[in-house]
């Protein structure tokens, strides 16, 4: 490595690898990301942004940076969580925290989601640094991503950053995506007798009540497959997905209390808060009938759907500039958080959605040109001229 105060995309990319920064709603895999977040303020620092770290309110270990370069009105932010999911190192056959080039690709965690995109944009950069800008260029690098979302929960709650465009470097194949479904996640906990159960009348069955909590959740999931339909999708419609189930001890026991855990994924137009309502109100009487206490409740904060416009600004000129149609994508990203602070959004990035989260996560090196020109077209148009 030729010094690390302004390094080249390998060198950065290799370095970022290097430092883990796992995040899991598991606590015993969750782990800080400053680490990632002191290189990348260094880096940018030492090309002339002006960087600030901002803390995570309710995560010590954890913060955002928002790097500035120029200042006025508009000016495009280079988005990307600095977060990788866990990995799994036996299914790994390289080193997931060393760069290593085979196959033309360059393998390791978070190539592709999405460390890869910091050193692409800092190249991207890199060239215009003793030029004028009249907007301003903000890389920004945020935490949580993967777990919580609570890095861009605080930049929203913070307003920032403000500028007028928001690429997100997440990975889409160099495809612009405009819209994303959200995702709630949901868990219904009900509490019932524990009895012999010889004789039914002994306790209250938390199972049976869970049997029509379920038949009440499917009639829910088809009402709104009739009420929402978008055929932006390739799924159409909401879906719910019953996940997981836990109850009793015993086949002899009546069971005292059981825990249903599900997911909605939201169209956009639909609002969380207004269907965990609704069901609530199909729910909680289910309570009173069979005489157990039954709750609903948010696992997770939910993530709202990404409602795009297919023909705004940012996505034309993405389509121009990549050769590719917008599209819609099934998982979700921060884009919803940036949108409702007002930038015209798009999700674009150089990796494939089907080498995240996986083992061997790598990026193409047939790649990295083309989003290297895609950034510096989007830094000339937005904050260039
Ligand atoms: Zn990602």
């Amino acid at each position: 490595m030729t010094g690390t105060l302004q390094p080249d995309f390998t060198s950065a990319l290799s370095r970022l690898i290097e430092i883990p920064s796992v995040s899991s709603t598991l606590p015993e895999l969750d782990m800080g990301n400053m680490p990632v977040i002191h290189e990348l303020a260094g880096w940018l620092e030492n090309m002339g942004f002006h960087c600030e770290i901002m803390m995570v309110p309710e995560a010590p270990q954890k913060a955002n940076l928002i790097a500035t370069l120029g200042s006025g009105p508009g000016g495009l932010v280079l988005a990307g969580h600095t977060d990788t999911v866990p990995y799994n190192a036996n299914r790994w056959s390289f080193d997931p925290f060393k760069l290593e080039e085979a196959n033309n690709r360059l393998y390791g965690l978070g190539t592709c989601d999405m460390k890869g995109f910091f050193a692409l944009a800092m190249e991207a950069a890199r060239a215009y640094l003793d030029q004028p800008f009249k907007a301003p260029l903000i890389i920004l690098a945020t935490a949580d991503e993967e777990s919580s979302m609570s890095g861009a929960r605080a930049l929203a709650a913070a307003g920032k950053p403000k500028a007028r465009y928001a690429v997100i470097g997440e990975p889409t194949g160099m495809i612009p995506v405009y819209m994303h479904k959200g995702i709630m996640m949901e868990r219904v906990s009900i509490i019932g007798q524990a009895g012999h159960s010889s004789n039914p009348a002994l306790g209250r069955n938390a199972m049976e009540t869970a049997h029509k909590v379920i038949s009440e959740i499917m009639a829910f999931r088809s009402s709104l497959g009739i009420q929402y339909n978008n055929p932006g999708f390739d799924v159409p419609t909401p879906t719910v997905n019953l996940g997981c189930i836990h109850g009793g001890d015993n086949p002899n026991r009546i069971c005292g209390s059981c825990r249903l855990d599900f997911d909605v994924r939201l169209l956009p137009g639909m609002d969380s808060q207004q269907l965990r309502h609704d069901l609530r109100q199909r729910l909680l009487p289910l309570a009173g009938q069979d005489g157990v206490q039954l709750a609903l409740e948010a696992i997770t904060p939910s993530i709202e759907p990404f409602d795009g416009q297919r023909d705004s600004p940012l996505i034309k000129t993405c389509e121009q500039l990549t050769g590719y149609g917008a599209e819609s994508v099934a998982f979700t990203t921060e884009a919803p958080f940036f949108s409702k602070m007002g930038m015209d959004t798009v999700v674009l990035g150089p990796g494939d959605i089907d080498q995240a989260h996986q083992p061997d996560e790598y990026l193409a090196l047939d790649r990295i040109q083309p989003t290297i020109d895609l950034l510096q077209g989007l830094i000339r148009k937005y904050c260039l001229t």
